[in-house]
């Protein structure tokens, strides 16, 4: 990475340091595909070459593709142990290149994760994925854990970019990103309002950007779009939008179907291993199991949907009137990180965007409030003081585990932008449905 004049980064990145055999879910133990060009291997070949065990540890551990192009990011790949983890990993639960060697030697997906960098045209950024649990606790806990500061981005030179937004482009989508992007976080900052208004202004944004700013859009005077940035500033423009919303009725028949439908095939997918044992925790009190049919196994499972809408409704309830303000909390500071690490320009409109969020964010909601350690606090007699540290440490597990899946499993991805397309999810109303889910 050439050496940039400026920075920005998350706070709670600022903060991260990895935790090593403290971490509760190392990321060296997961059956992740770590791949290295032809740079890396190199390099770790040079390191590892001082004595015959060393060259033997290397053969071991390190394996070339079979395709085999020089200018590959798949040029070879770390190997793994029968048990799942890296060769690498030591039995005191450190990567043992980086303990011998020093980091400057780790390959650059291992010295990157859980890091993401995006260069845009004046500057880089720093964010992160919260497949990482120390990474989800630092974003999700912290009242400044998604604030962002002026860094100097001297010492990201060995980190992999993860997305670059072109300096020109003739695409507007893409020219005018940076002030499209943060007129989305400041929506979501606007903390006098609660969160499901903040989701509102922002869907509302990019309804109405949508009539002329989406991907490959024909040209546009730049002058219409600050206006609509500058409307959406206005103090009486939200205060007007937040009594909208109040106002507006949301069934919530389809996202909690959109919900079920993402999940319940996402068990038969097998994503990450503590996402599919959270998964099987959760719907365990709601499948049926229909009679296996002789020498076919086990049988189909039937949902008892009408006792789970009634069951999540109630302990929702129970936990935003106890704790909303810390719900409120884990679930904007997840927002902001999703618009930061994740360009709007990877969907086809900005209205896309906000519903690709919505549906997380319901379906980490679901997962939240039915988690069985949430499920077995009854009552309302107990301290909210003794009950945050519960939803503090459950968030943190829920949203590591799903954003393992989501991130790591594709075919969970596709997944959910195949429902949504199914369900013909593309509009405010249905943004409004998430919201309140
Ligand atoms: S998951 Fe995060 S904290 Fe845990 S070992 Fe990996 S980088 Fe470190």
């Amino acid at each position: 990475m050439a050496n940039p004049e400026s920075g920005v980064a998350l706070r709670y990145m600022q903060r991260f340091q990895c935790i090593g055999s403290a971490c509760e879910d190392n990321c060296c133990c997961q059956p992740w595909r770590v791949t290295l060009d032809q740079k890396d291997y190199a390099r770790l070949k040079r390191t590892l070459s001082g004595s015959q065990p060393e060259r033997e540890w290397f053969a071991r551990g390190c394996r070339r593709s079979r395709k085999r192009e020089p200018g590959r990011s798949d040029y070879a790949a770390l190997q793994k142990r029968r048990d799942g983890a890296c060769v690498f990993l030591g039995a005191d639960q450190l990567c043992a290149i980086h303990a011998t060697r020093g980091a400057a030697e780790l390959p650059k997906v291992c010295a990157t994760y859980p890091r993401i960098v995006s260069r845009l045209p004046d500057r880089l950024e720093l964010a992160g994925t919260l497949s990482c649990p120390e990474a989800a606790r630092l974003c999700l806990l912290a009242e400044d854990g998604v604030e962002l500061d002026e860094v100097d981005p001297r010492g990201w030179e060995g980190l992999l970019v993860h997305t670059s937004v072109p300096t020109r482009s003739r695409d507007p989508y893409v020219r005018y990103f940076l002030p499209v992007r943060d007129a989305f976080l400041g929506l979501l900052a606007a903390r006098e309002y609660p969160l499901a208004s903040r989701f509102f202004f922002a869907a509302c944004l990019a309804q109405r950007l949508g009539a002329f700013f989406f991907k490959r859009a024909p040209p546009f005077q730049g002058a219409r779009l600050f206006r609509e940035l500058t409307r959406f500033r206005t103090p009486s423009t939200l205060a007007r939008l937040d009594r909208r919303l109040a106002s507006r009725e949301a069934p919530a028949g389809l996202p909690f179907a959109l919900v079920q439908q993402i999940l319940v095939a996402a068990l038969t997918l097998r994503p990450a291993p503590r996402f599919a044992a959270l998964l099987e925790q959760v719907y365990a009190p709601y499948l049926r199991e229909e009679s296996p049919v002789a020498g076919l196994g086990r049988g189909a499972r039937t949902l008892l949907g009408g006792e789970l809408w009634e069951d999540y409704r109630a302990r929702r309830d129970r936990w935003e009137r106890r704790l909303g303000d810390r719900i409120a909390l884990y679930l904007g500071n997840y927002a902001a990180n999703y618009w930061m690490k994740e360009c709007y320009t990877g969907a086809p409109d900005l209205l896309t965007h906000c519903l690709r969020l919505q549906v997380r964010v319901a379906m980490l909601r679901f997962l939240l409030f039915e988690h069985p350690a949430i499920r077995a606090v009854v009552g309302d007699d107990a301290p909210e003081r003794g009950e945050r540290p519960l939803l503090d440490r459950i968030v943190v597990e829920v949203i590591y585990s799903f954003s393992r899946a989501i991130e790591h499993t594709p075919a969970f991805l596709h997944g959910v932008h195949k429902v949504l397309r199914r369900n013909g999810i593309r509009r405010l109303d249905h943004a409004v449905q998430l919201l309140k889910f």
